[in-house]
């Protein structure tokens, strides 16, 4: 539920440099946008970009499997020890410039589980996250050669660089490209999205992740697809769940109610089945 989650959003940022969005569900071309103008009416507005791509990277896989309540900590703990303000390592009296990659691929894994250790499964992040570091710093010299690659080449080339890095899948990829990269148009699909675009009828019942991300990269606009993939993960955790969506007791329980195809749920018997396996 969110209240369990920060109140606000921590994936994007607040520094971003990428773009705002108005949302006007009256003027919204086809309904998968005016889903995600309802959803501007239902949570906050933000931007995105500029986040740094690396930390982005090491941000999002120690969200992996869990809630970003938990990860945060072990992010900002990370940042303290191992990032540019993580203080006087050289022992000179001064802050260190660290390249935060440099000094993760430099990491002693015990000591970065211990770090991370509140974000859950802290030892196979902390050897996903050294050994990512260490190949960055390979191919790009760094955490910045790293960060010109995502914002300056073709998104479809970073898109297969990241998904090619072990412990990076397709969601991970484009929350990098979305955050760091500051790409409009790209729409994550991860297992909120999965279902509630399939539910709603945005995306057909057996789609997988590839194919509702194509439906919705399609049918949102660039500038939105951001905010329509955060705001269509609180809005899972909130209203549409798994196993009980606040349709199947009372039908005006869910403010997108007037979208929704509501494939696989069945409030007459209460139940709830994949939309896949839906009638
Ligand atoms: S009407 Fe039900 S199935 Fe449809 S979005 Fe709302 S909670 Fe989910």
């Amino acid at each position: 539920m969110s209240d369990e989650e920060p109140a606000e959003n921590i994936s994007g940022g607040a520094a971003g440099g990428g773009r705002a969005a108005a949302f006007d569900p009256e003027t919204a071309g086809t309904r998968a946008e005016a889903v995600v103008d309802h959803l501007g009416d239902l949570y906050w507005t933000k931007t995105y970009g500029g986040r740094d791509a690396f930390e982005c990277l090491v941000r999002t896989i120690l969200s992996q499997n869990t809630s970003d309540k938990a990860s945060q900590p072990a992010h900002d703990e990370l940042m303290a020890r191992y990032g540019s303000d993580g203080g006087d390592v050289d022992g000179e009296g001064d802050s260190d410039d660290t390249d935060l990659a440099r000094a993760l691929a430099d990491a002693d894994q015990a000591e970065l589980a211990e770090t991370i250790s509140s974000a859950g499964l802290y030892n196979q992040k902390s050897e996903r996250i050294i050994a990512l570091a260490g190949r960055i710093c390979e191919a790009y010299g760094g955490e910045d050669g790293f960060d010109a690659f995502v914002r300056d080449s073709d998104p479809e080339a970073v898109r297969s660089t990241l998904l090619d890095m072990n412990g990076v899948g397709p969601k991970t990829a484009d929350c990098v490209l979305l955050f760091a990269g500051g790409r409009g148009g790209v729409f994550p699909v991860d297992t909120h999205v999965h279902r509630i675009a399939r539910r709603m009828g945005l995306a057909p019942a057996d789609a997988d992740h590839e194919t509702v991300r194509e439906y919705l990269e399609r049918d949102v606009p660039p500038e939105k697809c951001g905010f329509g993939h955060t705001a269509m993960i609180q809005f899972g955790r909130q209203y549409c769940s798994a196993r009980k969506p606040a349709c199947l007791d009372d039908p005006d329980a869910c403010p997108l109610a007037g979208h929704c195809d509501q494939v696989g749920v069945y409030p007459a018997s209460g139940e709830v089945v994949d939309p896949a396996e839906a009638e």
